[in-house]
């Protein structure tokens, strides 16, 4: 077999192309692993609009990762200090929907939890939520995208009235200002900050800002880099439209004409003066200036953030904060213009469009809204009322649910909590108390494995059908062209056989992850993620479609009838396209007007003190990716980072008597860590980086998460994973 099968890297949300074609081809020699097993031959998909044939070196090495630490067979245990001994696939759901109607009937269905991912592909999403927050009536559905991007949800739903990125990435290629804020975009989102880059050295013109308080490799890149305190996001923001205040950049037309709110946010920014705000922030306000100057002097600016901004106790106000910015200058809805959130997960967007959050139903409805419940009882032929009327438990919920005695069963799938989640001792104590935990995972060991009762085989990508979303909402086909090992099956097919098996025999009789597909998208009918017109074989023959589809037309929201005619100084067409949200300038808020969200800068929810007087900052490193599970296993880009460290600013190291490589005891009010020290000035005074990869399985006391706290925002309930106070302790030798 030679042909090519056109598919998404399985990686990060910036969903590039991929053609993958198999190991032994006439007249080649054959792909080789490091140990000598025959590989699949990959290489970037031209044809993709997305990445136009570019592919980092964590798409590029795949393939290494797809016989490796395979989980082949159900297994389960009676308690956690037992081994676990394979059982046939009949047994384990068997065991699973017992466990179900037990708790069902003991606890009630608000006891059941899955925790899931943004490594599923649509129709695992779709049939996940169809199984708990249809017929079991609990909408205790969680993803790791809690721990991602539910900031960017919360915030655009406030802003816009719904979710979703307005923007794609051919507007990285026609702005004139890129203002990258919490995210460092070259390690994290490779092939955007390519094109970005680019783009950017063709023409000097074209100004690029980067706000990190590290001087990452996106920031080295940058006119402008804004090395500020951490938590000050907002004062920066504010102080910036405060100078486009003062200055006279702000598009009046517009804020009267299509946004709502602007009085509250014009008193708030004006108590961001330059003088406070570069104080608060620890930067010159020389480049506070140069930087709103930036904003308005140009035509098109497009921000783009990331866990930076999400990862924090107030990531919703910093969402709205940069929208802001955006609304006061009327820069969305045109081309190269706009907020522009960069997902994590390969299939983040996909599970925000099915409904995989625990306030959330498929087609961007919400689970508080009664006429969104509704909509979706009738279309599941559920009764009246079935739907919980409550926002389910979120990941850091079940957590805690798990130390009351709440969660009586905990299903976790594709996703490593043990090394992702906040206050890692907790985490782990907690799973440690859970009364009934099933693992469903394509890999073994894993960190989280070890806390498990049963154990489900996945299918990955390669061996199943399904579809992913991108971060700029292009949907993409990735069809199966290799066989699951062992007996590992899709998760969706594993949803769909419990529900099966609880009685739900008509509401999961689907004969493929195609016809999966195909009740989803009806779901989205004349919502804002309409993909009316999509199936499997659509994109199998067309390739890679964005949504809305088709295009919006006027007066088509889903959310009714607004009269609106839009600013006649405004550039935008007066119609609505796939590549861009609201470029018709009519937003799906109830007015039709997007808001302004007026702010105050709330700081970290732990800053630092005496006793705890450095702010750790957490992140992500070029050729790594998460937990480790696959690049862990790939030699070369296990190679590129073998093991943990932290930065450490050269004056800090110094005080403190810490030496390059030296190991140094890092510790939290939580618990307490070892790294050997990278002393950088890439790092500012008084703040500390480590790379958040590693758990348990490879390396002794380096798990970064070990040491952050659970604080939330409270409006997307997303934790701060980016910061908490720590001390230093060099390790000396006895
Ligand atoms: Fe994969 Fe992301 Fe790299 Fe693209 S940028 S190849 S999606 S990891």
């Amino acid at each position: 077999m030679t042909e090519v099968t056109k598919t998404l890297c399985p990686y990060c949300g910036v969903g590039c192309g991929l053609e993958v074609s198999p190991p032994a081809q006439p007249g080649k020699a054959t792909h080789r692993d490091g140990q000598g097993n025959p590989i699949w031959r990959v290489r970037g998909d031209k044809a993709h609009p997305s990445s136009q044939g570019m592919v980092c070196v964590k798409g590029a090495t795949i393939a290494e990762s797809l016989d490796k630490n395979r989980l082949h067979y159900p297994m389960v245990r009676d308690s956690l200090d037992q081994k676990f001994r394979r059982v046939s696939w009949d047994e384990a759901f068997d065991l699973i929907t017992k466990r179900i109607q037990a708790v069902r009937f003991t606890q009630g269905p608000e006891a059941i939890c899955m925790y899931g991912s943004g490594q599923f592909q649509t129709e695992d999403y779709y049939i996940a939520q169809k199984l708990l927050k249809g017929c079991l009536g609990s909408n205790n559905f969680d993803a790791n995208s809690r721990l991602c991007m539910s900031s960017a949800v919360a915030g655009y739903i406030q802003s816009f009235g719904a979710d979703g990125p307005p923007c794609c990435y051919e507007d990285l290629e026609l702005t004139d200002c890129a203002f990258l804020i919490g995210t460092n975009t070259a390690e994290c989102h490779p092939i955007v900050f390519n094109r970005l880059e680019k783009y950017h050295k063709r023409n000097r013109k074209v100004k690029m800002i980067v706000v990190d308080p590290r001087r990452t490799p996106t920031a080295e890149a940058a006119d402008l880099h804004l090395a500020i305190r951490p938590g000050t996001d907002i004062d920066l923001l504010n102080g910036i439209a405060h100078l486009l205040m003062r200055w006279n950049y702000i598009d009046v037309g517009f804020i009267d004409d299509c946004t709502s709110n602007f009085p509250a946010y014009a008193e708030v920014i004006c108590h961001y003066s330059p003088e406070i705000v570069a104080d608060r922030c620890g930067i010159d306000i020389k480049d506070l200036e140069t930087a709103a100057r930036y904003w308005g002097e140009s035509q098109r600016v497009l921000s783009l953030w990331s866990m930076g901004v999400n990862q924090s106790s107030e990531g919703t106000a910093k969402v709205r904060t940069i929208i802001n910015l955006h609304l006061m200058t009327g820069q969305i809805g045109k081309p190269g213009a706009g907020p522009f959130s960069l997902t994590g997960q390969p299939n983040a967007m996909g599970g925000r469009e099915a409904g995989g959050l625990a306030h959330l139903l498929p087609g961007y409805r919400l689970v508080k809204n009664p006429q969104h419940r509704a909509e979706v009882e009738e279309f599941w032929g559920l009764k009246r009322g079935q739907i919980s009327p409550n926002p389910g438990l979120t990941a850091w919920d079940m957590i805690t649910g798990l130390e009351d005695g709440t969660v009586g069963l905990l299903w976790i799938a594709a996703t490593n909590p043990a090394v992702s989640m906040p206050d890692l001792e907790r985490t782990k104590a907690a799973l440690m108390r859970s009364p009934f935990t099933i693992y469903q995972d394509a890999y073994y060991p894993t960190e989280t494995a070890t806390y498990a009762h049963v154990l489900l085989p996945a299918a990955q990508w390669s061996e199943k059908t399904g579809v992913m979303t991108n971060s700029e909402r292009t949907v993409t086909l990735c069809p199966a062209f290799r066989r699951p090992p062992g007996e590992a099956k899709a998760d969706w097919e594993i949803f769909a056989e419990v529900g099966r098996r609880l009685g739900f025999v008509g509401e999961f009789a689907f004969a493929n992850s195609a016809e999966v597909y195909a009740e989803f998208v009806k779901l989205t009918r004349d919502r804002p993620c309409d993909m009316t017109g999509l199936s499997h074989e659509q994109l199998r023959s067309q390739g890679p479609t964005q949504w809305p589809h088709p295009a919006e037309e006027m007066g088509r929201t889903g959310d009714g009838e607004i009269n609106f005619t839009p600013p006649p100084h405004h550039k935008s067409p007066n119609t609505q396209s796939s590549k861009r949200l609201y470029t018709n300038l009519r937003f799906h808020t109830p007015d039709g007007r997007a808001r302004f969200g007026a702010y105050h800068s709330r700081g970290l929810a732990e800053p630092p003190d005496p006793d705890y007087p450095f702010v750790l900052t957490t992140g992500r490193l070029y050729g790594h990716w998460h937990t480790l599970t696959r690049t862990g296993r790939i030699e070369k880009t296990r190679q590129m980072h073998p093991e943990p460290f932290i930065e450490i600013h050269p004056r800090d190291a110094a005080r403190l008597e810490i030496t390059d490589n030296q190991l140094v005891e890092v510790r939290s009010r939580r618990s307490k860590t070892f790294f050997p020290a990278k002393i950088t000035k890439a790092i500012a005074p008084g703040t500390v980086f480590v790379p958040m990869h590693w758990g348990a399985l490879w390396a002794d006391n380096a798990e970064a998460n070990a040491l952050t706290h659970p604080e939330s925002c409270p409006d997307s309930l997303q934790p701060e994973l980016k910061a908490c106070a720590v001390q230093l302790i060099p390790v000396t030798a006895e």
